[in-house]
């Protein structure tokens, strides 16, 4: 990755954990869950409010790391309105990233989108930073267990 790709990334970053996107409680909420990082101490809890099998809306409170802060925020972003076989498309897709394994199931504006965390896959720790909201949004629509890390 060339310096300015890098920068610009992490501007990105900054600006989401800066000014996260859909934060706060959600009324009406038909699912949640919560998650922490014993690692580095993120706490990430989702709201949703899912309709006719289609996430309409989604609201995330926590306090940690920008890269977990930042991961929960751009997961919000790119959920809202989808499915949720389309979310957990995406879902399998960004775990794949982050990891540094082959993500081939994200393309597209997602896989451009999602590219600004894909750096944190050369440092494990920050892998459970940039993971924990996913998790906790799996488990959120799989039933709202607490998530856990790994
Ligand atoms: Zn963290």
């Amino acid at each position: 990755m060339n310096d300015d790709l890098r920068e610009l990334y992490q501007e990105v970053i900054l600006d989401h954990s800066r000014h996260p996107r859909h934060f706060g409680a959600l009324a009406g909420a038909t699912h949640s869950g919560q998650g922490y990082n014993p690692l580095c101490g993120d706490r990430v809890a989702v709201y949703l409010a899912v309709d006719g099998g289609r996430i309409a809306d989604i609201k995330f409170e926590g306090k940690g790391c920008a890269i977990s802060q930042a991961s929960a925020s751009l997961m919000t972003d790119m959920l809202v309105g989808r499915t949720i076989a389309e979310a957990e498309k995406l879902m399998g897709g960004f775990l794949h990233l982050v990891k540094g394994e082959d993500a081939a199931d994200l393309q597209g504006d997602d896989r451009e989108r999602l590219n600004v965390m894909a750096g944190v896959s050369a440092f494990p720790m920050r892998v459970k930073c940039a993971t924990l909201a996913w998790h906790t949004m799996k488990s959120a629509l799989e039933g709202g267990a607490a998530a856990k890390t790994e």
